[in-house]
């Protein structure tokens, strides 16, 4: 895996979208698996109080020793919070329900919004050499999705394909612009993925229509089809390209990752 012409630096992604059950954590989890599938280094950041993709990983609630929560509130060493999954490739800084006071607690705390970014410019990030990071942000646009977009290179937007996914959309942009304006001025809009998709629903295909109209090419071509396979992995606490390699969703997740990965040259350019 060394190559000397590898740029340094992960490329870093948030999965936001204030909406919860519109795909984000299965979208985290996934698609981590599958850029690994493609020989890549994924760090998967659990940012989300519940810890789906932590258990959506096998990592089990008693046993995530330090977590998320203590990187960001103790200043604890990256080395000593980010784990090994069975997903090989696949690394997980796990979440537990402690991080939902994460945001009372650091009110006060003037680098409140820099606390991940900082975290993740630690130098023991180089030793893993991770291509990607992916943050599984709550479903909120609380401190704790600020962070996340104050450390990130670009937001990856999961959109349910169902009547109002559209709106909530405003929101989240105007989010995005404010982080552009007091902390990232180079954050950028990683690309929009229409999730949970049925193509003989009318709806489906309009919410479509009406993104691909809206937002152009940022609209992924991929979309993830609403396939059972999908929500059935994690209670095998495994992605669904392990539990099922050919179901619809795991192709579709492949296919996300090389669209991702062709945007970005190959291998990743960080920075
Ligand atoms: P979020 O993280 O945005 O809250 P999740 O990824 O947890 O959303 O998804 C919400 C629920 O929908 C979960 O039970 C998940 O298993 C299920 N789900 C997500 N994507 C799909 C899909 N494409 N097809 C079927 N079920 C899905
Ligand atoms: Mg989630």
């Amino acid at each position: 895996m060394s190559d000397p012409t590898r740029p340094p630096g992960p490329r870093i992604i948030a999965v936001a979208n204030q909406k919860g059950g519109v795909g984000k954590t299965t979208t985290a989890i996934n698609l981590s698996a599958a850029l690994a599938e493609e020989g890549l280094n994924v760090l998967l950041v659990d940012l989300d109080p519940q810890g789906n993709a932590s258990t959506g990983l096998g990592i089990d609630p008693a046993r995530r020793g330090m977590t998320t929560y203590d990187l960001l509130i103790e200043d604890a060493d990256l080395a000593d919070v980010i784990r090994t999954t069975r997903v090989e490739g696949v690394w997980l800084c796990p979440a537990t329900t402690d991080l939902s006071s994460a945001d009372i607690e650091l009110v006060s705390n003037e680098k409140r919004s820099f606390l991940l970014r900082d975290a993740l410019r630690q130098p023991a990030i180089d030793g893993y050499g991770f291509d990607y990071v992916l943050i599984d942000c709550p479903p909120s646009l609380s401190l704790l999705t600020v962070n996340a977009m104050v450390a990130a290179h670009s937001v990856l937007v999961p959109l349910q394909a169902e009547f109002y996914a559209l709106e909530g959309l405003s929101q989240l942009m105007l989010t995005i612009r404010e982080v552009r304006h007091s902390a990232n001025p180079d954050l950028r809009i990683e690309g929009v993925v229409l999730t949970m998709y049925d193509s003989r629903n009318n709806l489906s295909q309009q919410v479509e229509a009406d993104a691909r109209a809206n937002l152009g090419e940022l609209v992924y071509r991929t979309v993830v089809p609403r396939n059972v396979r999908l929500s059935e992995a994690p209670s095998f606490a495994v992605p669904v390209l392990t539990y099922d390699t050919m179901s619809k969703g795991a192709i579709a997740y492949r296919a996300l990752a090389d669209e991702i990965i062709s945007r970005h040259g190959g291998r990743t350019q960080g920075g």
